[in-house]
């Protein structure tokens, strides 16, 4: 029987998943602000989610903290709770609930292609799916990452007197950014935005080779160079230091031209940390749920694609969870 409400609250327990309230007790799938909020009594994440939350909230955005490993199971009052890797960003964890045999299991956000830089998602069996759908819709197909990147390479070498800014979210997009560049043999320092300065030191000191990064200062000509910033930066002032600006910006949505136009993109890269719609698809069949609750993003397209092959399928609105981590 399944015993986790539509709050994601395992009830025998009382313990939440990514709770958008504090809570007494909680699980976190990873450190991402929409699943990860400071004020929780006791935090059980894996040690890269715990360790980036104190960067970004402070010592003691909880209570109390505790690890868990990929594959350890923890058991509380004869339920047992198991973290697996989701391949979405560094430490981040799908979490299954397993309850007199009956198996639960909240993806978080995931993706199930390999970054090489986080843990590679691990396909698991279970007869509930708790699925995110960010990109639940058939228009969503994200190409090969590695392609999308040579399009900077190429305008680099096109337009030698500019500087190519690169919008990306700090935390998991950024760092997958510059391994792709890096990668495509990219060698130059790569400026940063003060922004996005500790998450890419912390995946440094996690054995992540991201060549050599530097934080953007006033004095540097910028010509010819990569600099990246978070996507609002763009936008704003902190941008009209930089002359012969080429716009770019790397988010699964940009495979809508009108998200394109509307951000003023010159060079969008379709790079998304989150599963496309094959890969969410493939994951519900493989898993060999017969009951699946599909949260935060297109849920409504597919619920609607779930009926459809005979399983289960609910809508779990969670409010708050937004389509900026992307
Ligand atoms: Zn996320
Ligand atoms: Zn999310």
């Amino acid at each position: 029987m399944n015993i986790i409400d539509y709050r994601l609250n395992i009830r025998p327990l009382n313990i939440f998943i990514d709770p958008q309230f504090p809570v007494e007790k909680a699980l976190i799938t990873h450190a991402h602000a929409d699943h990860a909020r400071p004020g929780n009594g006791k935090v059980l994440a894996t040690k890269e989610t715990i360790e980036i939350m104190k960067l970004r909230y402070g010592n003691n955005c909880a209570g109390s903290f505790q690890s868990i490993k990929y594959g350890e199971k923890i058991k509380i009052n004869d339920i047992n709770i198991t973290f697996f890797p989701a391949g979405h960003i560094l430490g981040s964890a799908q979490i299954l609930i397993e309850n007199e045999g009956y198996k639960t299991l909240v993806t978080g956000d995931y993706k199930t292609i390999d970054d090489c830089i986080s843990e590679p998602f691990e396909l698991v069996k279970c007869d509930t799916l708790i699925t995110e759908a960010t990109f639940g819709l058939p228009i969503f197909q994200h190409p090969n990452a590695k392609d999308e990147i040579k399009k900077i390479l190429h305008s680099i070498n096109e337009n030698k007197d500019s500087v190519h800014l690169i919008g990306c979210y700090a935390l998991g997009k950024a760092q997958r950014i510059i391994y792709l560049l890096r990668n495509a043999g990219y060698e130059k320092t790569i400026y940063i935005h003060g922004a996005l300065e500790k998450i890419c030191d912390y995946y440094k000191n996690q054995k992540i080779s991201l060549g050599k990064l530097e934080k953007v200062s006033n004095l540097e000509n910028f010509k010819n160079n990569i600099v990246l910033a978070p996507p609002s930066a763009l936008r704003d002032k902190w941008s009209r230091k930089f002359k012969n600006i080429i716009a770019c910006q790397a988010s699964g949505w940009l495979s809508i031209k009108q998200r394109v136009k509307q951000n003023q993109i010159e060079i969008p890269l379709i790079i998304s940390d989150h599963a496309d719609w094959t890969a969410l698809t493939e994951t519900i069949i493989n898993s060999s749920a017969k009951r699946i609750w599909v949260t935060h993003g297109n849920e409504e397209g597919l619920v609607y694609w779930i009926k459809k092959k005979g399983l289960d399928a609910q809508p779990l609105s969670i409010q708050g969870r937004g389509e900026d981590r992307d």
